[in-house]
């Protein structure tokens, strides 16, 4: 390790957790192996390594939400695996054959139809409302098998919560709208989906945050394994006394005489501001409290009762103890947005597969 980086954050990534939770999705999912969807730089964590490892696991098929990403998966993947775009191609661009787009309008069909384009994905809106054929749109496009089309697909809206209504109006729709387009293989479930059951687990599944240790069954206990650990040095160590104020606003005094820790991440790394004395790190095995603002650079932990902890030492601020999830839930959003804020700044270090 360099002095350099000895003196950030190192974003640990166990891709063989990431290929052991693809592997339990596809084992669970009755059509066999899944997609890997891959977008916004792998949800944060790197998709070029995350997909090279899936790939070399047996993963033949990529989701990425816009033309640049899949144009640079293509470049760290090389010829093989399917890299299909959810945001389609914008008009004139000429992806060759390497890319998949989706059809996401009618336009798009139009478009794909004037420039003899096989091979396409066709989205249907089931009850998104954000991209992808209605059922009229669907009808009045009428015979669709010049097209080649290689998947026709869906997506759920409130898979993570099993009861809504929306869900199963959701299947009828999808089940109707495959049905006009015979011979087309199915793609339905993201991650949540897949543990719906069977009304939506037809054809291939498309899992993102689950691949990523994200708990796509809300509510009950995660069935992935944990697949990130950031840790984060301690730039310096210092003693406040009793009644002395800490950081940005004097929002943190101290009631006992306190051994502040002032570590190397801030909100600028995508840790959240709004978690300012509100969340914990892992000191030497102990849960620290994060005292004082949180600001863009660092963070002042209160590790008095850790009186071993020294300057240069690491802090864990994301892993077992505090998953992303578990971080989401203090601040009022999802374990995704964690991941997908996660910073440039920290070094991101690969466990092999
Ligand atoms: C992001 C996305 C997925 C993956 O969703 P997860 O909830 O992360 O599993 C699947 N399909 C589409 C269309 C998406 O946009």
């Amino acid at each position: 390790m360099s002095e350099a980086e000895a003196l950030a954050g190192e974003l640990e990534v166990d891709l063989g957790a990431i290929v052991a939770n693809w592997r339990d999705l596809g084992a669970r999912h009755p059509s066999g192996p899944a997609a890997g969807v891959v977008k916004a730089d792998g949800y944060g964590l790197g998709a070029a390594p995350v997909a090279r490892a899936l790939a070399g696991s047996g993963c033949r098929h990529f989701f990425v939400a816009q033309l640049s990403e899949g144009l640079a998966l293509r470049e760290a993947l090389g010829h093989g695996p399917m890299i299909a775009v959810l945001g389609g191609f914008p008009a004139g661009a000429d992806a060759g054959a390497a890319l998949t787009p989706v059809l996401n309008s009618p336009r798009d069909v139009a478009a794909a139809r004037a420039a003899g384009l096989r091979g396409a994905i066709l989205h249907v809106d089931t009850g998104m409302e954000r991209l992808g054929l209605n059922a009229a749109e669907l009808t009045a496009a009428g015979d669709l098998s010049d097209l080649g089309l290689r998947y026709v697909m869906t997506h759920l809206a409130c898979a993570d919560t099993p009861d809504h209504p929306l869900n199963a109006a959701q299947a009828a729709r999808f089940a109707a709208a495959a049905e006009a387009l015979p011979g087309v293989p199915r793609s339905f479930a993201n991650s949540a989906g897949i543990f719906l059951g069977r009304d939506f687990a037809s054809g291939l599944a498309r899992p993102g945050c689950a691949l990523y240790g994200i708990n796509p069954t809300p509510g009950l206990p995660n069935p992935m394994r944990q697949v990130l650990r950031l840790t984060v040095p301690v730039l310096q160590l210092r003693q406040v006394p009793a009644g002395v104020t800490v950081g940005y606003g004097a929002t943190w005094t101290a009631r006992r005489d306190s051994r502040i820790a002032t570590i190397a991440a801030g909100y600028a790394d995508g840790y959240p501001r709004a978690l300012s004395g509100r969340s914990f790190a892992t000191a030497a095995g102990r849960p620290v409290q994060l005292v004082g603002r949180i600001s863009m650079d660092l963070i002042t932990l209160d590790v008095t009762d850790v009186p071993e902890l020294a300057q240069g030492d690491r802090v864990e601020l994301i892993g077992p103890q505090q998953t992303p999830d578990d971080i989401a839930a203090r601040t009022g959003t999802i374990g995704y947005e964690i991941l997908t804020s996660l910073g440039a700044r920290y070094r991101r270090r690969y466990l092999p597969a």
